[in-house]
């Protein structure tokens, strides 16, 4: 099949066996057509719609490594830094383009570290994962797949570890062996796009020990598969996109588009042998997780950029509808928006220009650099969001509901009273104001804030990987080397000295 268009993708979706989605404590019939669905789904779609447009066809497609073939960048195993970096500048125009999360990477990035783990582990232990894998990365990329990377399990008890759980179902495991497969149980926890996918690629969720062999199961399967529940997650003024019409398109602040994130519940689903790519590896479950991260990691330098800009435009926008776009302090606040919003760009890009390739063949990010990027996500944003409040002023929370703009009582009493700037629409100006209020506090903020702070592992996550990537010891030898000698010489033959001992391997 070739590359999909949106509707394409869209009837592919529909064309799935019916699905077990609850939605606000019901089952729904049609999933697809729920609004906090459709619209999320809204946002997948501009993946495939982008990829068909000439302008960035650059960016949204790529030349196959396994056939040669033009495909979605979505599908594709990177052959070099290069490909790393376009990923990140197609996360960045997509973040653009619908203000929210588009929810494609997580299977973009589960992909390319699967096929990096599988290689590395058929290489150690002569397992024959690898080939299989390729299989299903082929299938991928010929039909234009949507895949959920599902790896965060719900863990119960933070401070036991999997095996270690009074309910051993807390953590995702395999409950029966069979001659042509396995069954799993368990939950997968903020599984973004899930409801909108083809195919989930389960993998698990942290490192594990010789003891956890139950835990260490990677494998794919249909999203519609029998025994998997959906239970869709809530999101902050979701009800704003009910009603339909004019009003709830208002107040949604932004009606076209959403993200979405479920709770997935595994009830003994059965997987068979040819999909399975890690069953009992305990040694290699910390790699794939922190290739995974890794690898999303980067992808939030291109995302959450693109949310940015949307940020940035709506807190210039809302200085001229207010009349203070001339005033000094705006300008000031907004070139501080831009710099915080380029310097995530800038570790988007820098891990990925410093990228290097695995043995398996695909290109990997610069690790320490990507971790840092995701770092700096989990902060900045937040800054940008801050100034974005402060410019907007506090209409954008007590602004009356839409249905009141539209009641022709009080519609004439608002256009009257909440008119900005000479010459500039009052409708215009509410409707940014609700904008602003969903990438700061509503459907919208889930995105751009909280997957900023927790999405790819949590703050502290990044942070011991910073610990275990950041070189020490080679920081230790420059350090003592100029504190301890005096003369050039001296100093880099110390150099040399620490850091040979550093790196060889004996040492
Ligand atoms: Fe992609 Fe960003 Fe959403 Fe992750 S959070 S799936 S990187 S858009």
């Amino acid at each position: 099949m070739a590359m999909m268009n949106a509707q394409q993708y869209r009837d592919s979706l529909a064309r799935r066996k019916p699905m077990k989605v609850y939605l606000d404590g019901k089952r729904l019939d049609n999933p697809l057509e729920h609004p906090y669905i459709r619209t999320s789904m809204n946002s997948v779609a501009l993946t495939y719609e982008l990829a068909h447009d000439p302008e960035h066809a650059e960016l949204m497609t790529a030349k196959s490594a396994l056939t040669g073939e033009t495909i979605n960048r979505f599908c594709h195993l990177h052959q070099n830094a290069d490909d790393l970096v376009k990923k990140v500048r197609m996360q960045r125009l997509l973040g653009q383009r619908c203000g929210t999360c588009f929810q494609r990477c997580v299977g973009l990035d589960a992909l390319n570290a699967m096929f990096a783990t599988t290689f590395d582990m058929d290489r150690k232990l002569g397992t024959r994962y690898h080939a299989r894998f390729r299989k299903f990365a082929l299938a991928m990329e010929k039909n234009d797949w949507i895949v959920d990377g599902a790896m965060t399990d719900v863990k119960g008890d933070r401070g036991k570890r999997a095996a270690e759980q009074q309910d051993k179902d807390l953590y995702l495991r395999v409950v029966e062996r069979r001659s042509d497969g396995v069954v799993i149980r368990g939950a997968k926890a903020h599984q973004t796009g899930s409801v909108n996918s083809h195919m989930v690629l389960v993998m698990p969720t942290a490192s594990l020990k010789t003891d956890e062999k139950d835990y260490a199961i990677a494998c794919a399967l249909a999203a519609d598969a029998q025994g998997i529940t959906y239970i869709y997650g809530r999101q902050s003024c979701d009800e704003r996109k009910l009603g339909g019409g004019e009003a709830s398109d208002i107040d949604a602040g932004s009606a076209a588009y959403g993200g979405q994130e479920a709770l997935m519940v595994f009830d003994d689903v059965f997987v068979p042998e040819d999909m399975i790519f890690m069953n009992g590896e305990t040694e290699f479950a910390g790699q794939l997780v922190d290739q995974f991260a890794s690898y999303h990691r980067q992808s939030y330098g291109g995302c959450k950029v693109g949310n940015g800009d949307v940020a940035i435009g709506a807190a210039a926008s809302i200085a001229e509808y207010n009349g203070v776009a001339k005033a000094s302090h705006i300008k000031d606040k907004i070139v501080e928006m831009n710099h915080l919003n380029e310097t995530l760009y800038a570790c988007g890009i820098a891990c990925s220009a410093n990228g290097a390739k695995l043995p398996a063949g695909n290109f990997f990010v610069d690790a320490l650099l990507a971790n840092v990027c995701k770092q700096n996500v989990t902060r900045l944003p937040y800054e940008i969001a801050r100034i974005l409040q402060d410019i907007a002023g506090g209409l954008m929370v007590t602004l009356p509901s839409a249905k009141d703009w539209l009641n022709p009582q009080t519609g004439a009493i608002l256009k009257k009273y909440l008119a900005g700037a000479d010459g500039m629409s009052t409708y215009e100006r509410m409707r940014m104001l609700r904008l602003i209020e969903n990438l700061t506090m509503g459907r919208g903020a889930v995105a751009y804030l909280t997957e900023s702070m927790h999405g790819a592992g949590s703050p502290q996550a990044q942070r011991v990987l910073i610990n275990r990537l950041a070189n020490l010891e080679e920081k230790k030898v420059y350090a003592k080397s100029l504190a301890l000698n005096g003369s050039l010489e001296t100093v880099e033959a110390a150099i040399r000295a620490g850091l040979e001992k550093i790196h060889t391997p004996d040492a």
